[in-house]
């Protein structure tokens, strides 16, 4: 268990502050096991959940929000808008579902899930409203390459808070890192534990040289560039241990033995193949 106090927050672009880790639920079964992989969490000191209305398990977030007694206030909850509910009319409706599932009057960040072939201008334009009318305290993108920030920027008032992508050791968007940070925009990294792919000598070694596992050292390793994650678990154990990251630091020349791992590798979808 940590403090929520040591777990560092990033202040967004429009003053937002938002916790650098959080709990991922993607394929975590609604009902149960996401409310007690989110109780966990939150016991565990997390104040940040990550879901989807994809992952279909939002009302068990909500509800274990809830019951938890920690104000809602204090928890940062993301959702995201998928690609069959894009269009401007359709994300209003897509929205209103997601926060009527949370059993919430207010999510603090949405984001569009992935760019999709063609309507991510107007998806985001209903994200601007959503903005604008205070339903949301901050919106942005996932799975954005260069080329769709650039054409959202040109054709969209609000820049997004964060760009959410694949990124760990093996795929580290070094060049998007410093795009998006040369934009204001915060790098947030899905698949932070490479789905649980650690079993390599150089993270074993640094992990038993600070009495930690490979998940805490890939973890520590995005928290030390600045970007924002969000490890998925439902073992309580592992949910205790992926965010006990705090007590420890990489030297520059680990980070750097760690740059070197980037084989431009995806466990996910590249964007600009996932066109629908
Ligand atoms: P992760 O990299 O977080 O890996 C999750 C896998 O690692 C699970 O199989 C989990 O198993 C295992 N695992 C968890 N902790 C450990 C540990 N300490 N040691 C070894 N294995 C471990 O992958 P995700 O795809 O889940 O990404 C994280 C989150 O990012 C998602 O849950 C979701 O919120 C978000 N996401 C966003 C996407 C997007 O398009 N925007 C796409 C994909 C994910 P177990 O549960 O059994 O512990």
């Amino acid at each position: 268990m940590v403090s929520p106090k040591a777990v560092p927050s990033i202040k967004l672009n429009n003053g937002v502050l938002m916790p650098q880790l959080g709990l991922g639920v993607f394929k975590t079964q609604e009902g149960e096991e996401v409310r007690n992989a989110v109780r966990w969490a939150i016991e565990a000191g997390y104040r940040h959940i990550d879901t989807a209305s994809l992952y279909e398990n939002e009302q068990g977030v909500g509800e274990a929000i809830r019951e938890s007694g920690v104000p809602r206030e204090e928890i940062f909850v993301t959702t995201k808008v998928w690609n069959t509910e894009q269009g401007y009319d359709q994300t209003l409706k897509a929205f209103d579902a997601s926060l009527k599932r949370l059993g919430f009057d207010y999510v603090d960040l949405y984001l569009v899930h992935w760019p999709g072939r063609d309507k991510y201008i107007e998806t985001y334009k209903a994200l601007e409203k959503l903005l604008a009318d205070g339903y949301v305290r901050a919106i942005g993108v996932s799975n954005f390459k260069e080329h769709h920030l650039e054409k959202l920027m040109a054709e969209t008032n609000v820049v997004p808070v964060v760009n959410q992508v694949e990124c760990h050791p093996r795929l580290q968007q070094t060049a998007l890192l410093e795009y998006c940070t040369s934009k204001g925009i915060v790098l947030e990294a899905w698949a932070p534990l490479m789905k649980g792919d650690l079993d390599r000598p150089a993270l074993v070694r640094m992990a038993e040289k600070y009495g930690k596992t490979p998940a805490q050292v890939v973890l520590r390793w995005n928290v030390q560039r600045g970007v924002i994650v969000i490890p998925k678990s439902v073992r309580k154990e592992r949910i205790e241990s992926n965010a006990d990251i705090f007590d420890f630091e990489l030297t520059a020349e680990e980070m750097a033995e760690i740059a070197a791992m980037d084989e431009n590798f995806r466990y996910g979808k590249d964007p600009d193949e996932f066109l629908f």
